[in-house]
């Protein structure tokens, strides 16, 4: 039976006021297997309403009482584990083994984490001589949080929980691609007892329902990750408004390889910075720089690793790499590795759509690709392509490699391979990017800064960083 998905608004689960639905694509078969509300502005209204009549008693709430409810929806999501990574799996195409490893722990890690942090937040004093100065944080009121396919659950939840845990009300919306776990979760927050009104989901297409969100006068900040360009439009229309924006955008990260490193760690995690998720997380390392000395043992074992992840049904436990997420998507993907060749890269292994058998011959499946004989200013190596794609380049000096890395108008990530401690700390600290990661890779501790330099985004995710952003702060100065 098809699954019809309902959005959330003031504690209802509502059908579009539109009547009209979206077709939902399974990606592992490309089939048709549910269907989404194509919601639009009035459905946004509806939720905006709601969420302001249930701002006042949600923000007076006091924190530990407010908190109970995010503890109890990570505990529910923690008993619906299995239904949630199946669900996620069946509607992103990721392998079912990741969804259960990564995405579905981690959604109930953020509501945890956040429901306990803002127990811990504190602001600041400033004392001098004859004043005292105290800095209040309140919540600033309805937040708009707008959420990409790639993790959905887990992104949609590290939005949502900080927002919530700092005392908004907020209206969200999933990507319309992955709308499922987006729609569990209105379900385990019903059954926790979330007050009507505090969360609100309306699906749909980002042209609709994101545009009326972002430009809607009284959401008051807006809370996006997703592509630079969309990032670069919901600016242009909230920025004159005033709004709280962060936003979390693309990458082209590079992933840097010394000599010195130890060398089958770093081919391994570089296999899983290039393939994970099918190539599409924000920090994947997707321009692979190695220092000549070593570049054709490394590209050696690289593409012989590559070889061994295997692509498949993403209910397969033996699968490494599933399906991307839509048609579109692959064939941008093809494009590019089109594009590659015409650029005179040279494809080491894969470069090509695979059809898998039976149920899953149209489902979109795309062989992990290794290109090399590329320079850094041509458009494979500039432009995002968030997929199973990796550029391999050589290099012959430290000073060579951060100017590589750093030529790229992105700047979310970089990781560094290196055994030499002093080389490490030089490098990281020259390299123009939010996240470096030495001798590791997806390390993450949900307390430190999370973001994007240059066109990677603007503001910061992540520990107090999200709870500033999701509170107003006001300065009260009395003299003494
Ligand atoms: P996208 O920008 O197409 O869509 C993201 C979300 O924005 C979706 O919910 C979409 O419906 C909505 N949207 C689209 N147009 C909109 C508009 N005009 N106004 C408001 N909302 C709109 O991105 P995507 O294809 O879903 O995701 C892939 C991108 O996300 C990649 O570029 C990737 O690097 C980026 N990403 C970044 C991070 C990060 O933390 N920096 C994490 C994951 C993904």
């Amino acid at each position: 039976m098809m699954e019809e998905i309902r959005n959330y608004i003031g504690g209802q689960f509502t059908e579009p006021q539109g009547k009209s639905y979206l077709d939902n694509y399974e990606p592992a078969s490309g089939k048709v297997y549910g269907r989404i509300p194509d919601s639009g502005a009035e459905d946004v209204q509806a939720a905006v309403e709601a969420a302001g009549t249930a701002f006042d008693g949600w923000s007076a709430m006091p924190v530990t009482e407010r908190n109970k409810f995010l503890l109890r929806i990570a505990d529910l999501i923690e008993r619906d584990h299995d239904q949630l990574a199946y669900m996620e799996s069946r509607d992103n195409g990721k392998p079912l083994r990741l969804a259960s490893k990564v995405d579905i722990p981690r959604a109930a890690a953020n509501m945890r984490f956040y429901a306990t942090a803002m127990e811990h937040f504190a602001s600041e004093s400033h004392h001098s001589p004859g004043m005292i100065n105290y800095t209040r944080r309140s919540p600033a009121g309805i937040a708009g949080c707008i959420s990409p396919w790639n993790l959905p659950i887990y992104l949609f939840t590290w939005k949502i929980a900080p927002a919530l845990a700092a005392g908004n009300t907020v209206v969200a919306k999933p990507s319309e691609l992955t709308p499922c776990t987006a729609w569990a979760f209105s379900r385990l927050c019903k059954e926790a007892g979330l007050p009507d009104g505090v969360l609100n989901i309306v699906h749909g297409l980002g042209n609709k329902v994101g545009e009326a969100i972002v430009g809607h006068p009284d959401i008051k900040m807006i809370s996006f990750t997703g592509g630079t360009t969309t990032g670069k439009r919901i600016a242009s229309v909230a920025a004159p408004m005033f709004k709280k924006l962060s936003l979390e955008l693309g990458g082209k990260n590079p992933n840097l390889v010394f000599a010195d490193c130890e060398l089958d760690e770093a081919v391994r995690n570089s296999v899983a910075a290039s393939f994970t998720n099918q190539g599409e997380i924000c920090l994947c390392g997707s321009r692979i720089l190695v220092e000549k000395s070593i570049y054709e043992t490394f590209l050696e074992k690289f593409v012989e690793l590559t070889r061994t992840w295997k692509v498949g049904d993403p209910q397969d436990d033996a699968t490494r790499i599933g399906a991307l997420v839509s048609r579109e998507h692959l064939e941008k993907v093809s494009a590019y590795v089109k594009l590659a060749k015409e650029e005179g890269g040279q494809v080491l292994t894969g470069g090509e759509r695979l059809v898998l058998e039976g149920d899953l011959a149209e489902g979109y499946y795309f062989a992990p690709t290794v290109i090399t004989n590329l320079p850094m200013d041509c458009r494979t190596n500039q432009e995002e392509i968030f997929g199973p794609v990796v550029t391999i380049m050589p290099f012959d000096s430290e000073e060579e490699a951060l100017t590589l890395a750093n030529d790229s108008e992105y700047g979310l990530s970089a990781t560094i391979w290196t055994t030499d401690l002093s080389r490490a700390h030089r490098v990281s600290d020259k390299l123009a990017a939010g996240i470096i990661w030495i001798n590791s890779w997806l390390l993450r501790d949900l307390r430190t800064p999370f973001g994007g330099w240059k066109s990677s985004g603007v503001g910061r995710e992540g520990g107090w960083e999200a709870l500033r952003f999701f509170t107003e702060p006001k300065n009260i100065c009395i003299k003494l």
